[in-house]
């Protein structure tokens, strides 16, 4: 850090004054120590008693440091002095609760604000704890301590010695007390210096012997610490170097290369790809496959790349299973320095040698193949390619101007020269079951071992540890601190624990971290912006301004809400009523959420940082506290709740004829269920307004539907899985699929209809900085694979329109097969691009569509209690309605709303996609020990393997055709490139999309340990049906297997008292 010439200095009065040059220097600064008997120490303790800075144990804010702090052999009672260094490189030791009694430095802490604001703000959190003990020493601004940088001497030395000085001035004053104050560095010239100066100085290796009892310390150390000189691999020649910051930039500025964002096939970690703008102006994929040319990128970091010769480009697009446990290289464990009697070795002998052959054939498609004979260059598609590497001569790369949109010759493939951000993040992990303990361990001297990630993206990670037997089956957290390019996989560090595999609250938070989901529960300050009544708040007509006309009085209105069984946080709600002229008034009535929630508040920032509600299973983690949530802003029945309505007249045939826009005050007269409501439609005898509400409603909106079908809306589908929890043990102990109502396609209508609506209005207002939601075209080539499976049928999909995929999917029915249809859906969707908030300065009006609701323009109003978007559009929609409405930049300023849009989409998917994990961990523990035949239909069809959806349970699981248990090598079943299909070698048997077969299911039950794929949790499937040799089941192991799934059954039947669900899924359709 560079040292200002001026300094900040705080009087007696507790001014702050910046002086220049002149460096106020006091007598009067303690040392901390509890006990001192220095006459300076005893006074500021007395002053801080006097001025009631003492916590409720006894402790003296102004002398926290304990008179009996922790011992250690060789120094006795000590604190812990850190330097700048230890701090930015270990601060996930320093935050554990069990180092108390440290000493801070002014200098370090002024260090560390210029180094680092997260480890600095980090710091001063545990300064703030008053029960760790922590004392920030103002060595800078003492007499005895201060020193004057030397002419000759470097800001960093001067700093290093102010540290050195400080320590021993410390040593000194405490002498009486018998505890001493340590330096902690890995600093060597400072620890040289240190001794000579004879101050008490220690590595952080050294202070973490002293806890020893704590060996996940030492897991924790940054490995950038560690001597990584044995972290190399004998079998490993090594990643390219990164071309330098200049030449980078000259290669983008001169459009050699290109820049993107990092996506990892999620089955495949060896297959990354970006999209990315080509000078053409056309964005395109680019894939970059394999370890080498990845070049140590990680999912989502932001990398430089150069596109090789077409020679290496890929020709078939499909992907191939890989996981990390096939990986063929083994480790070879790393000796540690110390004298390790222990160590860790990989499972040699014959299954690693055959795992090592297998992952060779599984990874070379045939496509491949071809590809190599045509052009004599290796692929790069697997890294067992590198013996061959050395005599391959280094093939001149192309200009990214080059490249047409002729892909016959295959995708446009690179390899990474350069990183310009990381996104490294902590990953959820568990250790390599490859690692089989051998031998007797004698000392707990650390292990370097590997580690996997949940996340099967993201590559091996290399830590040490001492933990390994506690780690054994564990699910915890590393962080990752470097990829050096001697080192095969990344080095990183153990940070915490979280619990046993399998164990349901183990793998719900590892679920909730994985996809970055908040899960905290809010904090005071976000809850002190919370309505001061609480829960007695009640409606009020002049502080609401009902009475000075900004809001209107609506209670009279015969208003319902119709929602999911058990919807507690209701958003939304409706009326309809016939008008003298034979129009119907329709209102959609929403939450009055901006009321409560302004902006820039605590409260506001959070919502806007957690950005939506997340649904798993069994919890629901809120956007927005409960109060709010499930209370005040919840539309119940039978109270005066604010709203904010849009209100249309509509004509018989539900044209729109007039829409306004008013904040209200409303009065819901029944929150009912889907199938309530349902039945009061069926019920003649029900004549009641609100009865009558419903059916005018249910009249308009399957006009509205049907005109909307007529516009080429797409009515899309994905299996959905419900679970019925038993009510104690909240174990899943049934799935079923979700059924559609009437009532909830009636209710999706007018949601939509709304959402439309308000997406014009805040356009018109705010033409550059409305908040909408748009759904781009997938491009032809999305349904390459599935038209080639759908010719055979004599189906083809038109996906010219909207429209004409809509009347094709229509039309596209099997007689023979009823459910034909609905995967046909569930299919075409994965075809389909995601839907995306976006600023709309941003955009041209014409890629503002909405691709699946065949709608010009479309935004999100109507759910604000659980998602954030709404909020924005809620405060949009008032500006644009209330001229006297104050709002700030938030509304206008179209950076800082791209910014959050960006936020959203990145909530969105990780939502989206924590729900679908946690049906996930559902389904395992309902299959767990339980074996289940079923029929299913083929989904993907992959170089090794196809997934296979279960109708009947709604989810979805791999077979693997080159097998992973070494029983059936080589592959029971081809690719073909022609078919998209996998055929066996005699040509008997094949399989392809849309294929029906029978399947067995099961989730492994053995220790969870003992392989990757039970650690990873997958549901494994076995063929059945068709009998396909070498890979699907044999005739007696399945008579068996029937024979044991009905004794389940029948233990099923005696089981009793289950409840109706608890899944409280929002939804899909609201979620457009
Ligand atoms: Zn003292």
């Amino acid at each position: 850090m560079l040292r200002n010439k001026s300094f900040v200095k705080r009087t007696r009065k507790g001014n702050i004054v910046r002086t220049v040059k002149e460096h106020y220097l006091r007598d009067d600064i303690a040392c901390g120590y509890e006990k001192c008997t220095s006459k300076v120490c005893e006074n500021a303790r007395k002053e801080a008693e006097d001025q009631g800075k003492t916590t409720a144990n006894g402790i003296n804010l102004a002398a926290p440091l304990s008179a009996s702090p922790r011992t250690a052999v060789e120094w006795g009672p000590h604190y812990l002095v850190p330097d700048t260094n230890a701090f930015v490189n270990q601060i996930d030791i320093f935050e554990r609760p069990i180092i108390n009694n440290v000493i801070v430095l002014s200098t370090v802490l002024d260090e560390l604000r210029g180094l680092s604001m997260a480890v600095y703000n980090r710091v001063r959190v545990i300064i703030k704890d008053s029960e760790r003990r922590w004392f920030v020493f103002s060595n800078e601004h003492h007499r005895e301590t201060f020193i004057d940088r030397q002419t000759s001497e470097s800001p960093n030395d001067r700093n290093d010695r102010a540290i050195r000085v400080a320590v021993k001035w410390l040593c000194k004053h405490l002498v009486g007390s018998s505890i001493t104050p340590i330096l902690v560095t890995n600093d060597e010239n400072n620890i040289r210096k240190a001794c000579e100066d004879g101050v008490n100085v220690c590595r952080m290796e050294g202070f973490l012997k002293i806890y020893s009892e704590h060996p996940e310390l030492f897991d924790m150390m940054g490995s950038v610490s560690i001597n990584d000189r044995n972290s190399a691999d004998p079998g490993w020649s090594g990643y390219p170097e990164y071309l330098t910051p200049v030449q980078i930039q000259a290669g983008l500025n001169s459009g050699m290369f290109l820049q993107g964002t990092l996506q990892i096939a999620p089955y495949n970690y060896l297959e990354g790809s970006i999209y990315t703008e080509f000078p053409d102006g056309k964005e395109r994929r680019v894939l970059i496959l394999g370890r080498k040319d990845m070049n140590r990128a990680i999912q989502g970091d932001k990398v430089v790349i150069q596109i090789l010769p077409k020679s290496s480009w890929r020709v078939a697009p499909s992907t191939a299973l890989v996981d990390e446990d096939e990986d063929i290289v083994p480790d070879v464990s790393e000796k540690s320095g110390t004298t390790d009697t222990t160590s860790i070795v990989p499972d040699t002998g014959a299954n690693s040698e055959e795992s090592r052959k297998r992952a060779r054939l599984s990874q070379k498609s045939t496509a491949n193949k071809a590809q190599e004979k045509k052009s004599g260059v290796t692929i790069v598609g697997s890294d067992s390619s590198e013996q061959d590497e050395k005599s391959q001569p280094e093939p001149e790369p192309i200009k990214p101007a080059d490249v047409g949109d002729d892909l016959s010759e295959g995708e446009p493939t690179g390899r990474v020269v350069g990183i310009v951000r990381r996104n490294w993040r902590s990953y959820c992990v568990f250790l390599d079951p490859n690692f089989m303990h051998k031998g007797v361990r004698t000392s707990n001297a650390p292990v370097s071992v590997s580690v996997l990630a949940m996340d099967r993206r993201i590559p091996k990670i290399k830590i040490r540890t001492r933990q390994l037997d506690i780690l054994s089956g564990q699910r915890f957290v590393v962080a990752v601190d470097s990829w050096p390019k001697e080192s095969r996989y990344p080095l990183g560090h153990f940070v915490r624990a979280l619990g046993d595999a399998g164990d349901k609250a183990t793998e719900t938070e590892v679920l909730l971290l994985e996809h970055d989901v908040p899960f905290q529960p809010f904090t005071q300050n976000v809850r002190s912006d919370l309505p001061a009544e609480g829960e007695k708040w009640i409606f009020n007509p002049v502080r609401d301004q009902v009475s000075s006309g900004r809001r209107r009085d609506l209670r009279d209105i015969n208003v319902c809400s119709i929602d999911p069984p058990g919807c507690t946080d209701i958003d939304d709600a409706l009326h309809a009523v016939e008008l003298p002229n034979g129009n119907f008034q329709v209102g959609v009535h929403i939450a009055d959420v901006t009321n409560f929630v302004k902006p820039n508040t605590a409260m506001d920032k959070e919502a806007a940082y957690r950005s939506t509600t997340v649904y798993l299973v069994d919890r629901r983690i809120d956007m927005l506290p409960e109060l709010l949530g499930t209370n005040l802003c919840s539309l119940r029945a039978n109270v005066d709740r604010l709203a904010f309505s849009c209100i249309w007249e509509l004509d018989p045939e539900a044209n729109i004829v007039d829409v306004t826009f008013h904040k209200s005050v409303i009065h819901s007269k029944a929150s009912l269920t889907y199938e309530a409501a349902q039945n009061r439609i069926d019920d003649p005898s029900m004549t009641d307004a609100i009865t009558n509400s419903i059916r005018s409603l249910n009249m308009l909106a399957k006009k509205l539907r049907k005109r909307r079908m007529e516009a080429g809306a797409l009515t899309l589908s994905s299996p959905e899985v419900r679970f019925r929890l038993e009510n104690d043990s909240q174990d899943p102990v049934d799935v079923e699929m979700k059924a559609l109502k009437e009532t909830n396609a009636l209710v999706e209508e007018f949601m939509l209809l709304a959402n439309i609506s308000v997406a014009g209005k805040i356009y018109q207002h705010f033409p550059d900085s409305a908040l909408l939601r748009r759904h781009p075209e997938p491009p032809a080539q999305n349904f390459d694979n599935l038209q080639h499976a759908l010719k055979p049928l004599g189906i083809q999909l038109e996906t010219g329109s909207s429209l004409a995929l809509a009347q094709s999917l229509d039309r596209a029915v099997l007689p023979s097969d009823p459910y034909f249809n609905n995967l046909l859906r569930i299919l075409t969707t994965r075809c389909m691009m995601q839907a995306q908030y976006f600023c709309s300065g941003t955009c041209t009006p014409e890629e503002f569509r909405h691709y699946g609701l065949a709608t010009q323009i479309y935004t999100h109003f109507t759910s604000p209690i659980r998602r954030y978007a709404d909020v924005m559009v809620h405060r949009l929609l008032h500006a644009s309605i209330d001229r006297d409405a104050v709002y700030g930049s938030e509304l206008t300023d179209k950076t800082k709303m791209n910014e959050q849009c960006e936020i959203l989409n990145h909530r969105h998917r990780m939502a989206q996609q924590a729900g679908r994990s946690s049906v996930e961990l559902y389904t395992n523990l309902f299959f767990k020990g339980k074996t289940v035949e079923e029929f299913g239909y083929v989904t993907q069809v992959l170089q090794n393997g196809f997934s296979v959806l279960i109708p009947s349970y709604g989810i979805e699981g791999i077979v693997y055709t080159a097998s992973k248990d070494n029983t059936k090598d080589p592959a029971a079943l081809e690719y073909e490139k022609e078919s998209h299909t996998l055929t066996s070698p005699d040509k008997k048997s094949t399989i392809g999309l849309f294929n029906r077969v029978q399947v067995i299911l099961k989730v492994d039950d053995k220790p969870v340990s003992a392989n990757v794929s039970s650690m990873r949790r997958k549901l494994s499937l076995q063929l059945v049906e068709p009998q396909i040799p070498r890979l699907s089941i044999s005739f007696d192991e399945l008579k068996a297997l029937r024979a044991a799934a009905s004794a389940t059954k029948q233990n099923e039947q005696d089981e009793e008292k289950i409840v109706e669900a608890v899944t409280k899924h929002p939804e899909q359709i609201r979620n457009v």
